[in-house]
C-alpha cells in the first residue's frame, strides 16, 4: 500500500456546487480559504463563481489542483462516477488526495470506493451532513463521519470548518449508514406529525397550540420544533431539500433493512407512503410538501 501523506493545507476542491456544495464553499471561503469548484450545471457554476469559487472545466483540472476535496453530489452514483468512472481520480496519476464525501451515499459503495481508492493512496472518508443549506452556508452542519482514526484526524481541519456538531461513528461507511437512518426517523415524524395535527384538528386543538405544547413535552421532534413552525404551518416550502432527494434517503434506508435482513413494520409503511407520493408530489418540491398528503389518502391537498 502506498504511504499516504496529506497536511489538509492548501486550496481546497470542492465536486457538487448545488444547494449543500455551494454553502460549504462559502463558508470555506469566509473562513480563508482558496477554494476551487466544479459542477455540471454552468448556472451552479456561475452562481460559485460570483461567490468567489474558482470553477475549472473539469474534474482532473480540480483532482490535480486541490489536496483535500469535497463531493456534494446527489447519490452514491455520481460519486461513483467522479472517483471510479471514466475521468475519475483513479485514472489522474495523483499524489495522495484527501476525499470528504458529504453526499447521502450508500455504506457498501462507499466501502468499495474507499478500497479502489486506497490501494492508489489516496484517502476517502465518508461525513455526510445534516441540517440544510443554512447549516452549510453557516458552516454548523452535523456530521456523522465514517472512517479510521487517523484519516479522521486528517479530515478533522476542515470538517471543524463545516461542522457545528461532529461525530465519529466508526469505520468508513459507518457515516452513510448513520445518515440515512437519521433521514428514515425525519422522513416518518413527518408522517407521524402530519396525523398528530390532523387529530388535533379533529378534536378541537388549535394547531400552533398543540405544537407549541408537543415541543414542551416528550412527544417533540426536530420536525415539530422546526419543520412545523418554519417551512409548513407558514406555508414557505423552501427548506432547501427536496422530494425527490428524501424519497432517495427512504429508498436507501429500506435498501439496507433488506441487505440486513432486519424487519422494521412501521418505517417499511412509511417507506412505502413516501415512494407512493412520487404520485401527487413531484421530485422538484419541498419534502415538507408531505405533510400536504391527507392523513388517510396518499393524494395531495394543496393548500391545506
Ligand atoms: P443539489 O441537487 O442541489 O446539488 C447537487 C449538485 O451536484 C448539482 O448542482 C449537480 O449539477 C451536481 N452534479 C451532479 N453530478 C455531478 C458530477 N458528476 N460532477 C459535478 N457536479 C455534479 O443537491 P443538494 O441539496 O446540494 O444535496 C447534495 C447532497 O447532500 C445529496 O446527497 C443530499 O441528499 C445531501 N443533503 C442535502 C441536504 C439539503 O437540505 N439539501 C441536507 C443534507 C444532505
Amino acid at each position: 500500500m502506498t504511504q499516504t501523506h496529506i497536511n489538509g493545507s492548501g486550496t481546497v476542491g470542492v465536486i457538487g456546487l448545488g444547494n449543500m456544495g455551494l454553502g460549504m464553499a462559502r463558508t470555506l471561503l469566509r473562513e480563508g480559504h482558496a477554494v476551487t469548484g466544479f459542477d455540471l450545471s454552468v448556472e451552479r457554476q456561475a452562481d460559485a463563481a460570483r461567490d468567489g469559487v474558482t470553477i475549472v472545466a473539469t474534474q482532473q483540472e480540480l483532482f490535480s489542483a486541490c489536496e483535500t476535496i469535497i463531493l456534494s453530489l446527489p447519490t452514491a452514483r455520481h460519486v461513483q462516477t467522479v472517483l471510479i468512472g471514466d475521468n475519475g481520480l483513479v485514472s489522474c496519476d495523483l499524489a495522495p488526495r484527501l476525499i470528504i464525501d458529504t453526499t447521502t451515499s450508500e455504506p457498501d459503495v462507499t466501502r468499495e470506493l474507499d478500497a479502489a481508492l486506497r490501494v492508489i493512496g489516496h484517502v476517502l472518508i465518508d461525513a455526510p451532513v445534516s441540517g440544510g443549506p443554512a447549516g452549510a452556508n453557516s458552516g454548523q452542519l452535523t456530521m456523522m463521519v465514517g472512517g479510521d482514526d487517523a484519516d479522521f484526524a486528517k479530515a478533522m481541519p476542515i470538517l471543524s470548518v463545516l461542522g457545528g456538531k461532529i461525530t465519529h461513528v466508526g469505520p468508513v461507511g459507518a457515516g452513510h449508514a448513520v445518515k440515512i437512518i437519521n433521514n428514515m426517523l425525519v422522513a416518518t415524524h413527518l408522517l407521524t406529525m402530519r396525523e398528530a395535527v390532523a387529530l388535533g384538528k379533529a378534536a378541537g386543538v388549535d394547531t400552533n397550540y398543540l405544537i407549541s405544547a408537543l415541543n414542551a413535552g416528550s412527544g417533540r421532534s426536530a420536525v415539530s420544533e422546526v419543520n412545523y413552525p418554519k417551512w409548513v404551518l407558514t406555508g414557505q416550502f423552501d427548506s432547501g431539500f427536496t422530494m425527490g432527494l428524501m424519497r432517495k434517503d427512504m429508498r436507501l434506508a429500506m435498501a439496507l433493512a433488506s441487505q440486513k435482513d432486519v424487519v422494521l413494520p412501521v418505517s417499511q409503511l412509511a417507506g412505502q407512503i413516501w415512494q407512493d407520493s412520487a404520485a401527487a408530489l413531484s421530485d422538484d418540491m419541498d419534502f415538507n410538501r408531505i405533510t400536504e398528503l391527507t392523513a388517510n389518502t396518499n393524494t395531495a391537498k394543496a393548500g391545506e
